[in-house]
C-alpha cells in the first residue's frame, strides 16, 4: 500500500515536471518573423538576415553518429501542439571534443536508413558551434513538416522542410546557433544581473524580434552577431558591424566573455566517446 501511495505521488511529481516543461518548452517556441521592422532596432529577426556567418566548410568537431536502435522518447511536437511519446529512431553524435547529442528522429520517416539521413544534415552544423554552445545539448529531435525551431534547457526540436528551407538560403548553421543558446546558454544567462544591466545600459535592441521578447530571445538573437564580430569579422558588412556595435555594444561585451575571441572554438571536454573514439586510435 506505501508503495502504492509512492506511486502515486511519483505520478504526481512526473505531473508537475511535464507540466514544467511544456511551460519551459512554450517559452522558448520561436514566434514568426513578423513583416517589417518595429522602428529603432536595425534588424528585424537573425532568421531572415541574409549574412552567411556559419558557412559550410568551417571546421567542424563532428566525427560520426553511433545508431543506438529504436526508444521511447516524448518529444514536443508543434503540429500537434502536445507531447508525444514516440518510438524514435536513435542515434549518438560523436564530436571531437568529447561532447556527444543524442538525436531522435520521429518514426514518421519510416526506416532507419531515412532517419540516419535525416539526423545526419543537421550533425556538420552541431560540430561547428563552440564547444560552450554544444556541450549544453542533450538532445536534438527530429519532426517532419514546416514548424519554427524551438528549443528549451537542454533540447532542440527540428523540422525537415523548415531546415530544407533554412538550407535554400544557406541559413541552417545559423537558425542552429540561435537555438544552441537557448539550450545551452539561457538558463545561466538570459535573466542574471549583468546581463540585464548590459540591456539596460545598451537601451535598444538589436533585432525587432529580441525587443518582442527581451528576456526569451535577447541572448539568442544577440549571440549570433557576436560571434560574427568576435570570430569572423569579414562575414557581416562593415556597415552593419557598425549598426552592431552601436545599437548593443554592452550585450557584444558580455558575450565576448562566454566567446573569447582569443581561445579556441572547440576545448576538450574529456575523450572521445563511440565510434570518435574508435576513430582517434
Ligand atoms: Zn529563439
Amino acid at each position: 500500500m506505501g508503495s502504492r501511495n509512492i506511486a502515486h505521488r511519483g505520478s504526481l511529481h512526473a505531473w508537475l515536471a511535464a507540466a514544467a516543461l511544456f511551460a519551459f518548452l512554450m517559452i522558448f517556441t520561436e514566434g514568426e518573423a513578423l513583416a517589417g521592422a518595429e522602428g529603432d532596432p536595425p534588424f528585424s529577426d537573425t532568421a531572415g538576415t541574409v549574412f552567411d556567418i556559419i558557412q559550410k566548410g568551417d571546421p567542424t568537431a563532428f566525427v560520426c553518429l553511433d545508431a543506438s536502435g529504436r526508444g521511447e522518447r516524448q518529444i514536443w511536437d508543434k503540429r500537434v501542439d502536445g507531447e508525444p511519446v514516440v518510438n524514435a529512431y536513435l542515434f549518438h553524435a560523436r564530436f571531437s571534443d568529447g561532447t556527444n547529442i543524442e538525436v531522435a528522429v520521429n518514426p514518421e520517416f519510416g526506416s532507419r536508413e531515412a532517419a540516419e539521413k535525416e539526423a545526419s544534415r543537421y550533425t556538420a552544423a552541431l560540430g561547428q558551434l563552440p564547444t560552450s554552445l554544444r556541450r549544453g545539448i542533450n538532445r536534438v529531435s527530429v519532426h517532419e513538416g514546416r514548424k519554427s525551431f524551438h528549443a528549451g534547457t537542454g533540447q532542440i526540436v527540428f523540422y525537415a522542410g523548415t531546415a530544407t528551407e533554412r538550407e535554400s538560403y544557406n541559413h541552417l548553421e545559423e537558425s542552429i546557433f540561435h537555438e544552441a543558446v537557448h539550450a545551452s546558454w539561457d538558463a545561466e544567462h538570459r535573466l542574471v544581473p549583468a546581463w540585464v544591466k548590459a540591456q539596460r545600459d545598451d537601451g535598444g535592441f538589436l533585432t525587432s524580434y529580441a525587443s518582442r521578447s527581451p528576456d526569451r530571445e535577447d541572448l539568442s538573437e544577440t549571440a549570433l552577431f557576436a560571434f560574427a564580430i568576435l570570430y569572423h569579422p569579414d562575414r557581416l558588412p562593415p556597415a552593419d558591424t557598425e549598426a552592431t556595435l552601436k545599437a548593443v555594444p554592452n550585450r557584444i561585451a558580455y558575450i565576448r566573455g562566454l566567446l573569447p575571441p582569443d581561445k579556441p572554438l572547440f576545448v576538450d571536454d574529456g575523450p572521445p566517446q563511440g565510434c570518435a573514439a574508435k576513430s582517434v586510435d
